[in-house]
């Protein structure tokens, strides 16, 4: 099972992407977790990731698609991964076809979770990730059973950088104008799916484990 993920940031990718890796025991593979990780690894890729993450614009396609590849090479995905975050570009969707198609496989399901602009800026402002593990709260909707720490690691739960109402606005123009394409191309290809992403966070889920099937 191949799943990518689609959808404007903040829409709710990454929290349906860990149920989604969860249910069907493949794993969730987050380019901006990788990025993270990099960035707290003080390593050259994430010295240079950093820059465009913290500006809302995307890391360039050439340092994005190696990373991602390399990813996916492991041992683990060989049974399928569910995508978040990535391809954002035609370019690394074009890539991701081509490289999937080399192992004699295809992409299953594109799974756009459909969220209004208006709805993002007021759930980026709310959301709170774990330094540590990657975990993803809401101080309304998602909260952490005990305030500012992780119910996972218990490490301490921050804003991100990124995730201040200036930068959000950017990064829905860049979503716009650069990933947005990719609902066409998908649906040209047959496997584009649509969810209303403005539901609770079960009742998301449950839509789409009606289109993966049980
Ligand atoms: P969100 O959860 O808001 O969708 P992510 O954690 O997926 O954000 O990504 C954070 C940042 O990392 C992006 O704004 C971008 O700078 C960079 N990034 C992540 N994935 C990609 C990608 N596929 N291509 C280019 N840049 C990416
Ligand atoms: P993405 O990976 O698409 O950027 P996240 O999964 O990180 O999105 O979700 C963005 C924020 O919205 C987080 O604070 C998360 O807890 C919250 N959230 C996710 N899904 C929902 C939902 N269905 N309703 C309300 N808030 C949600
Ligand atoms: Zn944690």
């Amino acid at each position: 099972m191949k799943i990518i993920m689609l959808g404007a940031p903040g829409a709710g990718k990454g929290t349906q992407a860990k149920k989604i890796a969860e249910k069907y025991k493949i794993p969730h593979v987050s380019t901006g977790d990788l990025f993270r990780s990099n960035i707290s690894n003080n390593t050259d890729l994430g010295k240079e990731a950093k820059q465009y993450m913290d500006a809302g614009k995307l890391v360039p396609d050439e340092l994005t698609v190696r990373m991602l590849l390399d990813r996916v090479a492991g041992d683990d995905c060989k049974n399928g991964y569910v995508l978040d975050g990535f391809p954002r570009t035609i370019a690394q969707a074009e890539v991701l076809e081509q490289e999937v198609a080399k192992l004699n496989d295809k992409i299953d399901y594109a799974i756009n979770v459909e969220v209004p602009d208006e709805n993002i800026v007021k759930r980026m402002g709310g959301r709170r990730a774990c330094t540590k593990c990657g975990a993803t709260y809401h101080i309304e909707h998602v909260p952490p059973k005990k305030e500012g720490i992780c119910d996972n690691c218990g490490s301490e739960l921050v804003l991100r950088s990124d995730d201040a109402p200036e930068t959000v606005n950017k990064r829905l123009g860049v979503y716009h104008e650069q990933t947005q394409p990719l609902i066409d191309f998908y649906g040209k290809r047959n496997i584009l799916f649509e969810v209303d992403g403005t539901q609770d966070t079960q009742k998301v889920f449950s839509d789409i484990v009606k289109i993966l099937g049980e």
